[in-house]
């Protein structure tokens, strides 16, 4: 039900389609608040979630609420509550569709609000309002593809950054010294270069619009391991890894390998096919090698620096010392230590990858069971000694905080442990206190004891 303005997102349908943060902005400004004072009184309806949200949002730049991740779906969630808006059209305004099929990827998207000056200043004319573009808040779009001006992210007179939990009238203006944003400055760069425009992201956010549902989970593994088998099957594997190198092939064609949104991007610029198709990975492939063109990769699109041999007597030995350590290892830290990957290892090593997976899923078991057991201990301590050491009544919450503060285990067990423990050590208090001894007797004893 919608009790706030009537505010309609702007571009729907288009790849120049808003941004959910701007509309967040725009919706703030136009009830004369802040952003932040908006987000505040959104997340405040449903208190057991949304602690947890709003924590989220804390944890992250205003700028991340585009990030396919939980807060996102989150906050979009409640918005839809309260806005003309239905959750299907905010969505397109995030990247919120890549979850689960994309990993966690540093650097994929900004921290910071940014926008080109020339679009700005058309907005107004074209739409009766300015609002920042969810292609802008990608990394790899450094450029405006309309007016080749670099993206600017903080006002060219006062120099100060755009402060978004902040209010913002609107996106023309500068919050802090009214500055025109919406005309080319002196210090605006423009650049020809069309790779930092990055047409196929740009090509990548049109058609995200049109999607509505998430991608499918691992499609992009098994589009690459199709792609490899095929190419395997007519003996032109040497051809494809002259596109796509082997190690990489190998590397995403293993089911569980992670995927990145710059990762993928890489895979379908080297197959050649837009990257929408690659991520919902059930098209007609096996014609679409591309292995036509001799391009080589954009600069900007390069692997991080890894290995690009493999190195088996690496892998071998690191595997085997992982084996023999009296702490196991995982196999993803295995690899990074040696610069190589897990689908690399299990291509090489199939039976010493398993028996080190096994190794660390038990290491991990056993941990978590020494972290359960160390969390009962406490918060029975904790509970029959409270008094001793608190003036404020004992709390679930107040003890969680407490615990998580002083004990080191993560809260999720802690806040089983307290759910499970909490009646029992109650009433393990209650009967001490019912036999006449205050729970402090001990502390008391003590003391007497010392005199
Ligand atoms: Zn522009
Ligand atoms: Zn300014």
């Amino acid at each position: 039900m919608a009790d706030l303005l009537p505010l309609k997102m702007i571009g729907m349908g288009t790849q120049d389609i808003e941004a959910f943060p701007s509309y967040l902005i725009r919706l703030a400004s136009s009830h004369g608040i802040t952003t932040g004072h908006l987000l505040r009184l959104l997340l405040a309806e449903d208190a057991g979630t949304c602690n947890a949200l709003a924590a989220g949002v804390q944890s992250q730049p205003f700028a991340g609420l585009v990030r396919p991740n939980a807060t996102t779906l989150g906050v979009l969630k409640c918005t839809s509550t309260h806005v003309i808006e239905p959750l299907d059209t905010l969505i397109h305004g995030t990247f919120a569709h890549l979850m689960p099929a994309l990993k966690r990827s540093a650097n994929t998207y900004t921290n910071t609000v940014r926008w080109c000056p020339g679009c700005l200043g058309e907005q107004e004319v074209e739409h009766g309002a300015d609002y920042l573009k969810l292609v802008w808040f990608l990394n790899g779009v450094e450029t405006c593809a309309v007016h080749r001006i670099r993206l600017r992210d903080r006002c060219p007179i006062c120099q100060q950054m755009a402060r978004p939990m902040n209010r913002w009238g609107a996106f023309a203006a500068c919050q802090h010294c009214a500055a025109p944003l919406n005309r080319v400055s002196a210090d605006d760069v423009l650049e020809i270069d069309p790779e930092a425009t990055a047409p196929d992201l740009i090509r990548f956010v049109g058609d995200l619009v049109h999607r509505n549902a998430p991608f499918p989970d691992g499609a992009t593994n098994r589009y690459v391991d199709q792609v490899f088998n095929a190419a395997w099957a007519s003996e032109r594997e040497r051809e494809l890894w002259k596109r796509l190198p082997r190690d990489e092939c190998i590397r995403y064609a293993s089911a569980d390998e992670p995927v990145t949104l710059p990762a993928a991007r890489r895979i379908a610029y080297l197959l050649e096919m837009p990257l929408c198709e690659l991520l919902q990975g059930d098209f007609p492939s096996v014609q679409s090698f591309g292995f036509a063109t001799e391009q080589l990769l954009p600069e900007s699109m390069q692997p991080n620096k890894r290995g690009s041999k493999v190195d088996t007597k690496a892998i071998e030995e690191r595997l085997l010392a992982g084996l023999e350590a009296s702490t196991p290892i995982s196999l993803r830290q295995a690899a990074r230590d040696i610069g190589t990957t897990v689908g690399a290892m299990r291509y090489h090593f199939p039976g010493l990858v398993n028996r080190l997976s096994l190794a660390w899923a038990g290491h991990l078991t056993a941990e978590l069971n020494r972290k359960k057991i160390q969390a009962r201990e406490a918060t029975f301590n904790e509970i029959q000694t409270w008094r001793l050491r608190h003036s404020k009544p004992l709390s679930r919450k107040g003890l969680l905080a407490y615990l998580i503060r002083e004990t080191g285990i993560p809260k999720n067990v802690l806040r089983e442990a307290i759910q499970q423990w909490w009646l029992p050590a109650l009433t393990a208090v209650d009967a001490k206190s019912a036999s006449h001894l205050p729970i402090f007797a001990t502390a008391a004893d003590q003391l007497r004891q010392r005199n």
